[in-house]
């Protein structure tokens, strides 16, 4: 795999210390992303390749591409942590591929000089999840660093228990964080601030650059932007990152570092994924307001670049709209509906009250409502809009695997037929524009379809990656082989694969996810 020198180095040596890898002993192949590969113009297949498996092991190092650790601070659970940086990360350069440049990554391959008191590896299991999420976003449309591949070796890790190092190849066109703002700001040091900035916009925003007034107001605007459309993608699909400290805050609106993420099984709204956080500050639904929360502190950092602070207030006071209205537009898609209304919302904070009433199971949910839209709209729909006083009628057959979801149905069934009446102002607006029924009636069919590209069928739900990762444990990577094909294909109905997409077993609750890796 040939790389180039990466760009982040040329940002000059405040930004980084180059070292080289620690060796891992006696690396084996664990895992090989077929799309991640295409990313960056290698074969699908996993490669026989000796040399490439120690390299991505952090055995072999080209002299002249001495890899990189960056430096960055952050704020933890809300508190000001200090310098951080890639305590256990190192950059070993670009990759100009087919769709562009992409930086490559090694996680896991030793100490650095901001490992602080870790160890510098990353352990099997939580090398596996990253593996398997970061590829499961891309697949479900949500931006995300990549993982081409990960290399597993019988080197010892202490972490609760003993477990085995690991080693996963993180790809993104940049890794930069908000603490890498944060880093060079709270250090006074704003010259390499500026220097960070104007990288970050040359590179990633330019269009900051062509707007009037000031450049870096811009990035902080558009970060915004790209920030509130990540989170409003998190919480359609149900994902909790688990650990929105700013230093895991990409500066690309990417979901960056999987640690003890978690997708709900039950609906949950105050669900907290993490162990380790006991004041649940990362809980599934303050996400929003964390994110916005992480886009205050870039603002601060961003200051000593702005004209005032009231230009940091501006950049960043849209998220207030921006985010209720893109994700209102994504549980829109949820429910087929075609374009945003008012009392869309209602309608979908009173769905999301009736399933977490029950807890019920967000993504089965969504998923039995596609199926029974796309079933039922031969009839149902058909009927419906053949009666203009369109009167309200309770579920038929088809949305009996629906109903079955709770105890007492008779709260679906009302939101039921708003859901439907609802539905059919869509097709009436399609009919005012096209008068040409047929179209209409096209148009219901479609909405199950639609529903059906927007409410994936397999999320990587905790116990489906616990089952993988304890086969691979064992040196048996059939059912991680296996989840990773289905997770690539999350909204096509997959024949066998069945079990992947079902409720979870009652283990699932004891599982146990910390920040330890
Ligand atoms: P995280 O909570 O995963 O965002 O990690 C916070 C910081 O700790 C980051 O700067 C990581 O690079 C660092 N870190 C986490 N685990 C280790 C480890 N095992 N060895 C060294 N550094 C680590
Ligand atoms: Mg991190
Ligand atoms: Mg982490």
């Amino acid at each position: 795999m040939q790389l180039q020198a990466s760009r982040f180095e040329s940002l000059g040596d405040a930004f980084h210390t180059r070292l080289p890898p620690t060796p891992l002993p006696s690396p084996h192949w664990v895992g090989w992303s077929a799309e991640a590969a295409a990313l960056l113009g290698l074969a699908p297949e996993l490669p026989q390749d000796e040399a490439l498996l120690q390299r991505l092991s952090g055995n072999q190092v080209p002299d002249e591409l001495l890899p990189l650790a960056s430096v960055y601070s952050g704020h933890q659970f809300g508190h000001w942590a200090g310098q951080l940086g890639d305590g256990r990360a190192l950059l070993l350069g670009d990759r100009v591929g087919p769709q562009g440049r992409h930086e490559v990554q090694l996680k896991g391959a030793g100490r650095t000089p901001y490992s602080r008191g870790g160890d510098g590896r990353a352990v099997l299991r939580s090398s596996i999840r990253e593996f398997l999420c970061s590829e499961a976003m891309h697949a479900l449309g949500i931006p995300t660093t990549r993982a081409l591949c990960v290399t597993g070796s019988p080197a010892p890790v202490r972490r609760e228990t003993v477990e085995t190092a690991a080693v996963v190849t993180r790809v993104a066109p940049s890794f930069i964080r908000f603490g890498h703002f944060e880093h060079f700001s709270h250090g006074g040091r704003h010259a390499e601030l500026r220097r960070l900035a104007d990288f970050v916009i040359d590179h990633f925003y330019p269009d900051c650059r062509a707007a009037d007034g000031n450049p870096y107001a811009a990035l902080l605007a558009a970060v915004t932007r790209r920030s509130a459309e990540l989170v409003a993608q998190w919480q359609a699909v149900g994902f909790c990152h688990g650990v929105l400290n700013t230093d895991n805050m990409s500066i690309l609106g990417l979901t960056l570092d999987y640690g003890p993420f978690q997708f709900l099984d039950g609906f949950d709204p105050g669900h907290v994924c993490n162990h380790s956080d006991q004041t649940g500050r990362y809980a599934y639904s303050r996400q929003p307001n964390i994110v916005y929360w992480n886009l205050f502190c870039l603002g601060q950092a961003l200051l000593p670049l702005l004209d005032d602070t009231q230009q940091a207030l501006d950049a960043l006071e849209p998220y207030k709209t921006l985010f209720p209205t893109a994700l209102q537009r994504r549980m829109n898609d949820k429910l087929g509906l075609a374009e945003l209304r008012e009392g869309d919302d209602l309608l979908t904070e009173d769905l999301l009250q009736l399933l977490g009433r029950e807890r019920v199971d967000y993504t089965i949910f969504w998923r039995r409502l596609s199926l029974a839209q796309a079933a039922s709209a031969d009839y149902a729909g058909r009927a419906e809009l053949s009666d203009p006083s369109r009167t309200a009628q309770p579920p038929g057959p088809a949305w009996q695997p629906v109903r079955d979801l709770f105890l007492q149905p008779d709260g679906f069934d009302g939101w039921w037929t708003r859901w439907q009446q609802r539905l059919a102002t869509d097709a009436d607006a399609d009919a005012d524009s096209s008068a040409d029924p047929a179209g209409r009636l096209g148009q219901v069919d479609q909405v199950g379809s639609r529903m059906l590209r927007a409410n994936p069928r397999v999320v990587l739900r905790n116990h489906l990656g616990e089952v993988a990762i304890r086969q691979a444990q064992a040196g048996d990577l059939g059912a991680l082989q296996r989840l990773q094909a289905a997770l690539a294909r999350p909204y096509d109905e997959i024949p066998g694969s069945e079990d992947l997409a079902g409720f979870p077993p009652d283990w699932a609750a004891t599982i146990s996810i910390s920040c330890s890796s």
